[in-house]
């Protein structure tokens, strides 16, 4: 690691907590240059949903490259665009009733959030943004201004204006709907908030701690937004291209967001790319009025053009359904194995957070895994949240051994523990 202590910049943080020095990847493995072999409970934070080196998605790749396929055209029109283009239009969004147009932004989630907010302001002639609390939407400036943490907001170091937070879903306790108060403000003339442009949600805050809205409260969200003519922004970046068993996590909820971002696993092989899904009347941008070097990555293209073949039948759909069962029923066993953790389960799908009352204990886990094999990350304003967010394509046999290595890596913590050890019920 001496190299990358000496000359990259602190700002580097992932290989603070998993320090090795990683060489080959293959599904939902890593290698590191000493051989060690590693099962990956993290996907690039999402952005491997369909397994590292997906073999249908190289070859594709692979083919692409050797035709002297055109690799970087700004934002003009190739065939590999136009593929995947058509294959998007015709296998995600024509079988859901969805008429959206297609953006292709800057290639990160930041991008497409900042893309996203800048349309909604442009669209409405509003500049408010409301946002949720515990919600992360990137840490470029527009994006921070509507990320929650307190930290992280602190680093942009100049005054993040034109947002508003209100309370998420849950955040005030069981019995509270928060969505009471946004209505009071959006209803009162008097309540002093201006009608917002844009609401941004994400119906899982992957990175707040792994936290679920309740459908029916996302339908009100939505409604709400109706109503006053705000633009309503689904955040489907960690959570959309399947994570949670559909397309996109808030189908089940029928929602039909304004705006929908994605991200991480759109290219499906881990390449860069982000897209906007906009309503055709918010396609209100002149052209090149939000352009750039980088829009669109033909080479995300072609993977992303294959992994919409996933999509084509409803196979792989029921297949996250079953493992993500399976998953549950073990993570609720190590519940049950291990009272004095007082942990508790949340999340939908593939993702699924092991939350720890115990201060600290949910990144010792993390560490003690990663000693045993496991890179599996913590969320949560504390970390307090063990996040199981592994491929989508793991077999289940890999899955129960993942698993399998949280429950002797809890065991070990807590051994290690003294004052686990006591608080432990006899
Ligand atoms: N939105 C959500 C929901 C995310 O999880 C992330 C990344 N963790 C982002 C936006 C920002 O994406 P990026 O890191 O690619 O800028």
């Amino acid at each position: 690691m001496k190299t990358f202590e000496m000359l990259e910049s602190d700002v580097r943080v992932y290989c603070r907590h998993f320090p090795a020095v990683f060489e080959k990847a293959a599904g939902s493995t890593l290698f590191d240059e000493n051989g060690k072999t590693y099962t990956d409970f993290f996907s690039g934070a999402g952005s491997l949903n369909y397994g590292h080196n997906n073999p249908r998605m190289k070859e594709r790749l692979i083919e692409a490259i050797q035709n002297d396929f055109v690799t970087h055209s700004l934002d003009m029109a190739t065939t590999a665009k136009r593929r995947f283009l058509e294959r998007f239009n015709s296998i995600i969004l024509e079988p859901r009733n969805f008429k959206y147009k297609i953006q292709f932004c800057g290639p990160t989630g930041a991008n497409a959030v900042e893309a996203a907010l800048k349309l909604a302001r442009k669209a409405t002639g509003r500049q408010t943004v409301v946002f949720f609390t515990h919600s992360y939407h990137g840490l470029s400036l527009g994006s921070l201004a509507v990320t929650a943490s307190r930290s992280k907001r602190k680093s942009a170091a100049v005054p993040l204006h034109f947002t508003m937070p209100m309370a998420f879903d849950g955040d005030l306790g069981p019995d509270v709907d928060t969505l009471d108060y946004l209505e009071m403000f959006l209803t009162k003339t008097s309540s002093g908030m201006e009608i917002p442009a844009a609401i941004i949600v994400e119906t899982i805050q992957a990175e707040g701690g792994v936290r679920s809205a309740r459908y029916s409260w996302l339908q009100r969200l939505e409604s709400l937004c109706k109503k006053h003519g705000i633009v309503f922004i689904a955040d489907d970046i960690q959570v959309g291209c399947g994570r949670t068993g559909t397309f996109f996590s808030f189908e089940e909820a029928g929602l039909n967001p304004d705006i929908v971002c994605l991200s991480k696993s759109i290219s499906g092989y881990g390449l860069p790319m982000a897209i906007l899904l906009l309503k055709p009347e918010l396609d209100v941008w002149e052209p090149g009025e939000h352009s750039g070097t980088f829009r669109g990555n033909n080479l995300a293209f072609v993977t992303a053009s294959e992994a919409l073949s996933y999509w084509e039948t409803d196979e792989f759909s029921k297949s996250i359904g079953q493992k993500a069962h399976r998953a549950a029923e073990l993570l609720n066993e190590i519940i049950q194995a291990f009272p004095e953790t007082q942990a508790s389960l949340r999340g939908r799908g593939l993702i699924q957070g092991l939350v720890f009352e115990k201060d600290g204990l949910g990144d010792q886990v993390s560490r003690e895994a990663f000693d045993r094999g496991l890179i599996i990350e913590t969320s949560g304003p504390n970390g307090e949240v063990l996040k199981i967010l592994p491929p989508l394509t793991i077999t289940e046999a890999e899955l129960e051994s993942g698993i399998r290595t949280i429950s002797e890596s809890i065991e070990s913590v807590l051994s290690q523990s003294e004052k686990y050890a006591k608080a432990s019920p006899a």
